[in-house]
């Protein structure tokens, strides 16, 4: 086995959001060694495999940090969705929903996004045996979900958390916390959260604070009380002193198309005050468990499982109630429990989010549905050859930044997320010509093209088209203790704003 890679000529994007350059790349181990011009002159070249990379970009490994891969990671630790995206880090736990801390042999809504039967483990050293044993090809960092503390610690969780309930969410999480875990996230959407009254996220997000990790958050509302539910996270995240990321932004509903008119400006003008991020993925659809109040009649509803309907997997929920001579809404109350794309969002605001310079690239695909979201297996490389090479919202520097820089900043994740000498060699050689999502909502497991090589922690890890990892080498990435210097993303981030924006 080569003791690093060469990788020459390339194109490189570095993952800061500057201009990239012609240069070289040299990895020794699992780290980065050297980044300039002609690096085969100046170094010793024994047991270095070189790689051809005229033509071609090398960027940091993407960093997809909106995932649910907390349980998949360790079934099918080859993660070729994600590696053949040149991901190379997940964060996972988001949503509120994390596989741990706690243990079920059936997992209710929406906790059984990750698969019913996930659910062994009930600490963070737990979790992390069995990672170590599965060896997974990404590397890995969870938060820890509200809605996971709550069936942990609450007996019914249609109320608030009591006093003595709370306090036990709060010791199970600061545990995880010390080990590793590096924040928490909430899906206040969800029914088993919905009840949960900003003082009971307060108090967590507290014990966050003090641990110096990150709160992410599916919003309460992301339809008609959109404003209202972004007020209730910035308050929450600014007043217990922790970075917020709003998860996968979007104005859902034919109703509440155009609005990231408003929620922009307003995320914009939080983010002047308190550390702030939010993440989008590409397409107009989201995701998730199948639910009545999502069920208009009005927008499409493709079925991406049943248990008790297997055969309605991949079909339109409009089909499937006239096959069966009834409503939509019966349709969806037979095919439970399941999940479904809903294709809630308008084009323009999609592209907007994107498109803005706070927005971070997050799959927030769905691993263990049968037929799932296409971006389980295309959200990055659509990033990159739809809304960056084809519609030129941003340039490749500022598309690769979104996956890669800004992210690992933002989740503080220790010396990756860029290329610099000295930091972990997490690199992905791509065709920025030929880059392209191939994941539709008829086929959607299908390969991206234009992925050339992925090296993980400095091991090559994937190689275009190949339907296997070649190495697994990805790393339980824990905490880091002492929080970046740096300040997260913040008002500076605004600055140059302005093109993206006067553009939409
Ligand atoms: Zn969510």
């Amino acid at each position: 086995m080569s003791r690093g890679h060469l990788l020459e000529g390339g194109l490189v994007v570095d993952g800061s959001g500057t201009v990239g350059r012609a240069e070289d790349v040299l990895l020794i181990d699992e780290r980065i060694a050297a980044i300039g011009p002609d690096l085969r002159a100046r170094h010793d070249l024994n047991g270095i495999a070189c790689h051809d990379c005229r033509g071609l970009a090398v960027a940091p490994g993407f960093i997809d940090v909106h995932t649910h891969d907390d349980a998949i990671v360790l079934q099918q630790p080859d993660m070729l969705p994600k590696l053949s995206q040149g991901i190379t880090t997940v964060i996972a736990g988001n949503c509120g929903i994390s596989l741990l801390p706690w243990q079920t042999d059936d997992a209710p809504a929406p906790l059984n996004l990750l698969g019913r039967e996930s659910f062994r483990h009930a600490t963070f050293a737990d979790y992390a045996k069995a990672f170590e044993q599965a060896q997974p090809a990404l590397n890995t960092a969870l938060l820890i979900g509200h809605t996971t503390l709550r069936f942990a610690a609450m007996r019914s969780l249609d109320r608030a958390a009591r006093g003595d309930e709370l306090e036990h969410m709060a010791t199970l999480l600061d545990q995880c916390l010390a080990d590793g875990a590096i924040g928490l996230s909430s899906g206040l959407f969800y029914e088993p959260a919905f009840a949960a009254p900003k003082e009971e996220v307060l108090r967590l997000a507290q014990v966050v604070a003090r641990r110096g990790g990150v709160y992410a958050t599916h919003l309460r509302s992301e339809m008609q009380a959109i404003i209202e539910a972004l007020h209730e996270a910035g308050d929450t995240a600014f007043e217990a002193g922790v970075p917020l990321v709003i998860s996968h932004h979007k104005c859902a509903g034919p109703a509440n198309w155009g609005r990231t008119r408003e929620t922009l400006p307003l995320i914009e003008q939080l983010a002047q005050r308190q550390a702030l991020a939010m993440d989008v993925y590409p397409y107009t659809a989201g995701s998730t468990v199948l639910r009545e109040d999502l069920v208009d009649g009005v927008i499409d509803v493709r079925v991406t499982w049943s248990d008790p309907h297997p055969e309605a997997e991949g079909r339109l929920l409009a089909d499937i109630a006239a096959d069966w001579g009834c409503s939509q809404q019966q349709a969806c109350r037979r095919l439970q429990p399941g999940g479904a794309c809903y294709f809630q969002m308008h084009e323009d605001d999609v592209a907007r989010v994107v498109a803005h310079p706070l927005a971070m690239i997050g799959s927030d695909g769905l691993p263990h549905d049968r037929h799932p979201h296409p971006r389980l297996w295309g959200a990055f490389p659509r990033v990159l050859a739809r809304y960056c090479r084809e519609q030129q919202l941003f340039p490749l520097e500022q598309a690769v930044h979104k996956m890669s820089g800004l992210s690992a900043r933002h989740f503080r994740l220790h010396q990756r997320g860029q290329l610099q000498a000295g930091w972990f060699a997490d690199v992905v050689v791509f065709d920025p010509a030929r880059v392209q999502d191939r994941a539709s909502y008829e086929a959607p497991l299908a390969v991206s093209e234009g992925i050339h090589t992925v090296f993980v922690n400095g091991r090559l890890s994937y190689r275009g088209g190949e339907l296997r990892a070649l190495q697994r080498s990805g790393r339980l990435l824990r905490r880091h203790a002492a929080p970046s210097s740096r300040p997260p993303a913040s008002s500076a981030q605004l600055a140059g704003s302005g093109t993206a924006l006067a553009k939409r």
